[in-house]
């Protein structure tokens, strides 16, 4: 097995990572809003995370993108809380309703070692920012005992150049958002008026720390960016901006795009007429041939056969895969 990008890190690049994030979270700076609350303290700023680990649910996954998922599938660890919290959050119960338990570093530990001996392809830390001190210490303490399969990074796209930079060489595969094109909507329903600008740094910090993404013969991603965008009804998500920025930056055949039509009207939604509603199959058709048409290849969702199955249950799931090994 080729081995992750982390399994090459030394004593020394570990603990310059970790040792530099625990004195970023003593002033809370993992993320954009710079809450400057003292995380190591207990203290909790936007995120509403403590210190210390909160997880809702770990198991392997059979619905990321192929190249994700394989056949082994693709080992999800779902952190509680979040730094965005979207209005329509497709996964409200862990960022906004604070679904899951408390968990040691060696437990987590443990945990991404059975994802990988159960033959998952990755480990797949699902909106882990607000957690970053613990996790690198949890990922140190697993790559010590073997762990060797790529992390992907899957996360909301609203990160800073300095948590990107020190990441290098422990995340083999970014796996951002990029949810809004224009910043009114991003003020509107994530209360993340600077998106756009910060997203879109972030993005191109991403790619040039790991360039295009990669597979193996068998199609499984090794490294590389692959970037998410979810299509959100009534141009909600401002879809052609997104192409835009895209076009303007990159070869589109270095980047891998994930265009989504699965999005539901959930938690809050139904608080904003625009997006109470599911996306028209023909307007996520008529941005899928924009972005086709543009070079972009990918992974495109065919609306008229999404399931409500996209839909993670997070109070049923955390019983099956928390306490399994
Ligand atoms: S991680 Fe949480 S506490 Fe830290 S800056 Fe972001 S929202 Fe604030």
């Amino acid at each position: 097995m080729r081995l992750a990008s982390y399994a090459f890190l030394t004593e020394a690049d570990w603990t310059r990572r970790i040792d530099e994030l625990d004195r970023i979270a003593a002033r809370c700076e993992l993320c954009p809003r710079r809450c400057g609350v003292n995380r190591l303290a207990g203290e909790r700023g936007f995120c509403g995370a403590p210190g210390g680990l909160v997880l809702s649910s770990i198991f392997p996954h059979h619905g990321e993108e192929p190249p994700l998922s394989g056949t082994g599938g693709s080992g999800t660890v779902f952190f509680t809380h979040c730094t965005l919290k979207c209005v329509f959050c497709q996964n409200y119960q862990i960022s906004h309703e604070q679904e899951g338990r408390t968990f040691s570093e060696e437990e987590l530990a443990g945990k991404m070692l059975g994802l990988q001996a159960k033959g998952c392809h990755n480990v797949n830390l699902v909106t882990a920012t607000h957690f970053l001190p613990w996790v690198l210490r949890s990922l140190r303490l697993a790559a010590e005992s073997g762990l060797a399969i790529p992390v992907v990074y899957n996360c909301g796209g609203y990160e800073l150049g300095e948590t990107i930079d020190l990441l290098k060489d422990v995340v083999d595969i970014w796996l951002p958002d990029m949810k809004y094109g224009r910043n009114e909507p991003a003020r509107l329903y994530s209360k993340a008026p600077d998106y756009v600008e910060i997203n879109q740094a972030a993005i191109r910090r991403m790619f040039r720390q790991v360039g295009p993404l990669r597979c193996d013969p068998a199609g499984i991603a090794r490294r590389g960016l692959c970037i998410r965008h979810l299509v959100l009804p009534n141009d909600q998500s401002a879809s052609r901006d997104v192409l835009a920025f895209l076009q303007q930056t990159f070869d589109p055949q270095d980047v891998f795009i994930s265009l989504m039509a699965q999005y539901r009207p959930l938690h809050g939604a139904d608080r904003h007429a625009l997006i109470d509603t599911r996306v028209d199959a023909r307007e996520y058709e008529t941005i899928k041939r924009g972005f086709i048409a543009a070079g972009f290849e990918g992974f495109y969702q065919d609306p008229e056969k999404l399931d409500a199955a996209f839909v993670i249950d997070f109070k049923t799931r955390k019983e099956e895969s928390l306490n399994g090994s």
